[in-house]
């Protein structure tokens, strides 16, 4: 029986990848994001099989929804350096090859920016490089973009951008994910209150579609609204607060989507219990408050 709501985190896969398995279970989640290979380095280390197997079995056993990989931090697509564009070609379609083989829903990962040149170039070059990889390796794993915090020339901070590249790379196989602490840096949602978080739902229906946005991440900001500076904080301790979560959880269409946790921890060690209680409390009490409603 499918749970009510869709909840995970990005857990280590250290010592094996089942590991962040068993992480997500003790911590009562049914999604999970890890990465596939080392995000810092451009060379990439494909799995063993022994260790595919274990993280599949566990998975199964776990009885884990949904599952998302997370891409390198080197890798621009929109990269006018022509040896980092290919390399950043080179090394996501082997995080994506990686989600393929490990059965993964997805593998999220951050646009880039296109530097001095002219947006319309950038995004061309994202949507050629997202399309060569889609066509070199096959499988059900979407490549889903993330929203960015904005800055510095990056792609994707608003949806009519994310909406111009998914139709210059035209395949159902691309998806997105809306990280909701870029989501206020970038200043398109720039205080989550009631009337806030409507018009940045339609404003995203319009431009991207929430049905091509399987994946939300969920994480609070430490940085100011607009100030295109991407640092996440604990769910309910930064710009975004418990409050400004419970509005955005209210719309039915995004609170069903699975949401992946970021977060630093209270301790400082990554996604955490008490945070994953607290974003569970927050989607609950949205659930139950739009059923006593009906
Ligand atoms: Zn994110």
């Amino acid at each position: 029986m499918p749970r009510e709501i869709k909840i995970g985190a990005h857990l280590s896969a250290a010592g094996g990848l089942a590991n962040a398995v068993f992480s997500a279970e003790s911590m009562d989640l049914n999604c999970l994001q890890i990465f596939g290979a080392s995000p810092r380095q451009w060379r990439t280390k494909l799995p063993s099989e022994a260790d595919i197997r274990a993280f599949k079995s566990a998975r199964k056993a776990a009885g884990l929804e949904e599952v998302y990989l997370h891409a390198a931090y080197l890798v621009n697509l929109a990269s006018p350096d022509q040896e980092i564009l290919s390399k950043s070609v080179g090394n996501l379609a082997e995080h994506f090859r990686i989600a393929q083989e490990l059965e993964a829903d997805g593998l999220v990962f951050h646009i880039g920016s296109g530097k001095e040149l002219p947006k319309r170039t950038a995004m061309e070059k994202v949507a050629e490089g997202v399309r060569s990889i889609l066509k070199e390796i096959p499988g059900p794993a979407k490549i889903i973009l993330e929203n960015s915090a904005g800055g510095g020339q990056k792609l994707g901070s608003f949806p009519e951008e994310i909406g111009e590249m998914l139709e210059l790379i035209d395949s159902k196989r691309a998806a997105v994910c809306f990280d909701t602490a870029h989501g206020l840096e970038a200043g398109l949602i720039p205080e989550y209150t009631i009337s806030g978080v409507k018009t940045f739902f339609e404003r995203w229906e319009e431009a991207v579609g929430w049905e091509r946005t399987p994946v939300i991440h969920a994480n609070d900001s430490r940085t100011a609204p607009s100030s295109c500076h991407d640092q996440h904080e604990n769910i309910g301790r930064g710009y975004i607060g418990v409050q400004g979560f419970k509005n955005l959880a209210a719309i039915e269409a995004v609170r069903m989507k699975a949401w992946i946790m970021e977060v630093p921890g209270f301790d400082g060690d990554g996604p955490d219990s008490q945070n994953a209680d607290l974003l569970r409390e927050i989607l609950l009490t949205a659930k139950r408050k739009a059923k006593s409603e009906k």
